[in-house]
């Protein structure tokens, strides 16, 4: 009995259905489909969010007017041990596509995507697809794989907006052969030091991969991996090291406490740099985009040691 009661409804929620009820938008789902991938005509220029600072460059790059960014990590500050803010849940809720590293950089990143409950973000993440070694997150420090992180966004952007397709190749294309030229400029700076010299002692490892690219050897660092606190312990085995290999100066950046670094330099009587540049860009007009960066970290270091 009760069967027969339910059969006008199911009928009615057939009819519903096959009229599009409660709708009305039979017409935009006809002609909906290539909107469906494109970005809305009136929506502005598109919103992308990066993790850290030094990937604005390859938006800004590719995107050009088409886009706005702007990162979750403030200028100076550690991606690795950043707290995120109520502030930057709000960007990522309003943003188009999200650029981040991956490889374990931003640990604390999905919990505010979630936080965000964007359900349109797309996500780049630009170290898919290359080789991460050691667990290292820092493979942009290469400029040759930086290309990579471009060709990624530009694929992005291409998807989102295909109305610009062509600038999105066209300024992909333009800014990868800068990063050749770059490539090819710190190489012929980099094989001007001594081959015995080429070696470095850093403060925290974001050198991995530049290291491996132009034939420097990363003889050791203070922090045991990206984002763990310094290794006191380490300390008298990086000055022997320092001492052994002849090395003239050890490496940090301007938004670590030096007091590590500095009691190696002092004990094996080198020279403590103190202003490299690489998890983010600076506030100097020198260190404000990604090949100024490179070119600024490179002059520092070939001075040093020589
Ligand atoms: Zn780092």
């Amino acid at each position: 009995m009760p069967q027969l009661s339910l059969k006008p409804l199911l009928a009615a929620v057939l009819l519903c259905a096959l009229a599009a009820c409660g709708h009305g938008n039979s017409t935009a789902t006809a002609t909906g489909s290539a909107a469906a991938t494109a970005a809305p005509a009136s929506s502005g220029p598109i919103k992308v969010v990066t993790t850290i600072s030094t990937f604005d460059s390859f938006v800004q790059a590719v995107g050009g007017s088409h886009v706005t960014v702007q990162s979750l990590v403030p200028v100076g500050a550690s991606p690795e041990t950043y707290q995120p803010t109520p502030q930057n849940v709000a960007v990522l809720a309003q943003a188009n596509i999200l650029v981040e590293n991956g490889a374990g950089l931003e640990t604390w990143l999905a919990r505010t995507i979630s936080n965000a409950g964007s359900k349109s973000l797309r996500i780049v993440v630009g170290t898919d697809g290359l080789p991460i070694v050691k667990n290292n997150p820092h493979l942009w420090m290469d400029p040759q794989y930086a290309k990579h992180y471009v060709s990624l966004i530009r694929d992005a952007l291409v998807q989102f907006d295909p109305a610009h397709a062509a600038d999105y190749r066209a300024n992909a294309a333009r800014y990868n052969a800068q990063l050749d030229a770059l490539t090819a400029s710190i190489r012929r700076k980099i094989d001007s030091v001594p081959a015995k010299n080429r070696a470095m002692i850093v403060f925290h490892n974001a050198w991995l991969y530049y290291n491996a690219r132009f034939g420097i050897r990363t003889l050791g660092f203070i922090e045991p991996s990206p984002g763990q606190d310094p290794n006191p312990k380490n300390i008298g085995k990086l000055i022997d090291l320092a001492k052994a290999n002849g090395l003239h100066a050890i490496f940090s950046e301007p938004e670590y406490s030096p007091k590590l670094a500095q009691q190696i330099a002092r004990s094996a009587g080198i020279t403590l740099v103190t202003n490299l540049y690489d998890d983010s860009l600076g506030t100097k007009p020198e260190v404000s985009n990604y090949i100024s960066m490179l070119n600024y970290d490179t002059d520092i270091i070939v001075q040093a040691m020589r």
